[in-house]
């Protein structure tokens, strides 16, 4: 495209928004114009209401604002170094900050990393909660879960696959658990391994093979090929709790995004080639993960990458204390883990034996009505049990399974009415589960 075509575009075209475009759209702005000279001359009047009406929404803020370059930013307290955005541009900055339907949360997180108007929190709020595909399928962020597996020790070391349906048509995310860091594709015509794997070779390419990938699809990728393949790259897979999908922690709640994004962004074709879907996956990669103020692709490149969301043009280079930051996030996830550790150290359900008799909680419906025996021992708390009466082989995790002291067939309670627990002669203390464990693997 000609350079003489680029610049005929209004910034209302433009995916991608940044400085320039900043600048481009603050020139044909008044009363942005009046805020530049006011902060670079500094004479802000003693009383707010002697400032003309389009500055006095800044005067609260007056001391947070400087000019560089010919735009007004705001730096709060040593901060992230933000754009204050003119008002013909607020509208889109605020649908780019939306482009993934992530939540308010997460669209402020990144907000607070790039951009400033005053009111922003209120437009930011309107516009998540009009935003129709969100109100029809996803009212709320993932939960946040812990993670069980040993923490990974460097980007892409542990990563998580999932093939999923969405309109008839199957996806496939891959994710990092240090970085978060998120790819989606299409497989057309059906997730066959041969198309799982080419799709997997294209990931490990990019970023390495991993040491370890965690699914909790227990079909597509069991497959005799696909354990052949994983051998080959010398990669372990680890499938994830039955019931508890959550049970991978942030790459998990990642795969999640990947849903939601797609459910808002996919056209009619359920193609992910548009732009609309590469700015909203751009977007998710830009968010600041919720407990350390960086974002996955910081984590995993160690810079923004640009996208709809005007930044700064130095958040577009390496950050120096990449490094740090990364150690930094390997030392949470460490953390966390030892925590989960301590807190399964005290209280963590007994390994059942195969042959033992136990009663099965129904998922559906969260009763004990179901009993058999189990068969076989999985690792991973993961009980393979032949129920009676059907003979069905299930697997259940070891939460759902309650052993049963008498060692001849009892019939199973009746429903909605939990079974005595196995009696014991020492008194049984019962600890409260704290609120951030409610998604962890017993
Ligand atoms: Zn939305
Ligand atoms: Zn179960």
């Amino acid at each position: 495209m000609a350079a003489a075509t680029i610049a005929a575009l209004t910034f209302n075209e433009c995916l991608t928004l940044d400085e320039e475009v900043v600048l481009r759209a603050s020139q044909q702005d008044p009363a942005y114009q009046l805020l530049v000279a006011k902060v670079l001359a500094g004479d802000w009047h003693p009383h707010r209401a002697q400032e003309i009406e389009c500055l006095r929404h800044f005067y609260s803020v007056r001391d947070r604002l400087s000019v560089s370059r010919g735009l007004v930013t705001y730096t709060y307290d040593q901060g992230h170094v933000r754009l204050v955005i003119p008002d013909g541009l607020r509208r889109q900055v605020a649908a780019n900050l939306h482009a993934s339907h992530q939540g308010l949360d997460s669209m402020l997180r990144r907000a607070r990393q790039t951009v400033y108007w005053p009111g922003l929190e209120g437009d930011l709020q309107h516009h998540r909660a009009s935003c129709d595909t969100c109100n029809a399928h996803a009212p709320s962020q993932p939960p946040e879960t812990l993670i069980l597996t040993p923490p990974p020790e460097y980007p892409f070391q542990q990563t998580v696959v999932d093939v999923f349906q969405l309109d008839g048509c199957s996806y496939l995310a891959y994710a990092d658990r240090l970085t978060g860091w998120l790819e989606v594709a299409q497989l057309p015509s059906g997730a066959t391994s041969s198309k799982i794997m080419n799709q997997l070779r294209l990931y490990f390419a990019r970023w390495g093979a991993p040491e370890q990938v965690s699914t909790d699809d227990g079909t597509n990728l069991v497959s005799e090929e696909m354990t052949g393949f994983f051998k080959r790259w010398g990669i372990t897979v680890r499938l994830s709790s039955a019931h508890y999908p959550q049970s991978n922690g942030r790459a998990e709640a990642a795969v999640k995004s990947a849903k939601r994004m797609l459910r808002g962004n996919i056209g009619t074709n359920r193609s992910l080639n548009s732009d609309k879907v590469s700015l909203a996956l751009l977007q998710y990669l830009n968010t600041p993960l919720r407990d350390i103020d960086k974002s996955p692709a910081q984590l995993a490149m160690g810079r923004q990458l640009r996208d709809g969301v005007p930044a700064i043009s130095l958040n577009y280079r390496i950050d120096e204390h990449w490094g740090r930051t990364l150690r930094e996030r390997e030392r949470q996830m460490a953390r966390q883990h030892s925590k989960m550790k301590d807190h399964a150290n005290g209280c963590s359900r007994s390994n059942i034996a195969p042959g033992s008799r136990v009663l099965v909680q129904n998922q559906a419906n969260k009763t004990w009505d179901r009993a058999g025996i189990v068969v076989e021992a999985r690792g991973n708390r993961q009980y393979l049990v032949k129920l009676d009466g059907s003979g069905r082989l299930s697997l259940h995790t070891r939460l759902h399974l309650k052993p049963l002291a008498q060692p001849n067939p009892a019939p199973p309670p009746k429903p909605q009415e939990p079974p005595p627990e196995p009696s014991s002669n020492r008194p049984r203390r019962r600890a409260a589960r704290p609120g951030w464990l409610d998604d962890y693997v017993e």
